[in-house]
């Protein structure tokens, strides 16, 4: 299955560990694609720095379950911890779509719930998939223009 994933990092050496991060996906799933990395402003949650974020499409044979697990493995060695909802991190792995799956549960939502309206997301993913959709929700051309204007 095609999967969608967006990172980010906020702290330490940013796109270092978002390099490590794609070396680990790598290791669980086939890479496809990579975006560039782009600095990003924080949205939402406390006073907190920059960020460096980046989507990858990758093709894995992981269940979505399985792969968030594996995702939130990855974020743990790179010393994600969560104290502060929307806080500061070193590794933020959001598994944002899966073609047109849905998926709501408490463990996971699908299409990731807050993705459409994130140029953080929606800004690297245009770049590497021009024609993307978010089932329900439209072409991520149109939900780009709708947030930047
Ligand atoms: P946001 O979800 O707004 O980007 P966040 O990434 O900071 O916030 P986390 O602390 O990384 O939030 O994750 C909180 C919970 O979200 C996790 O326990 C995970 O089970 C759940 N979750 C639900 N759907 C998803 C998804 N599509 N991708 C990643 N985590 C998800
Ligand atoms: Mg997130
Ligand atoms: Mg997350």
């Amino acid at each position: 299955m095609k999967y969608v994933v967006a990172l980010g990092s906020n702290l330490g050496d940013r796109s270092q560990i978002l390099e490590s991060a794609l070396e680990e996906i790598g290791n669980v799933s086939e890479i496809i694609k990579v975006s560039s990395f782009y600095e990003t402003a924080p949205v939402g949650g406390p006073d907190q720095p920059d960020y460096m974020n980046a989507i990858v499409i990758i093709d894995s044979q992981l269940s979505p379950e399985d792969l968030l697990l594996s995702l939130q493995s990855i974020e743990n060695k790179a010393g994600r911890t969560r104290e502060v909802r929307w806080g500061a991190r070193t590794l933020d792995l959001d598994l944002i779509s899966a073609g047109d799956l849905k998926v709501e549960s408490e463990f996971l939502t699908l299409p990731h719930p807050r993705a459409h309206e994130r140029g953080f997301v929606l800004q690297p993913w245009l770049e590497i998939d021009a024609d993307a959709e978010i089932v329900g929700k439209g072409r991520i051309s149109e939900l780009l223009a709708a947030i930047v204007g």
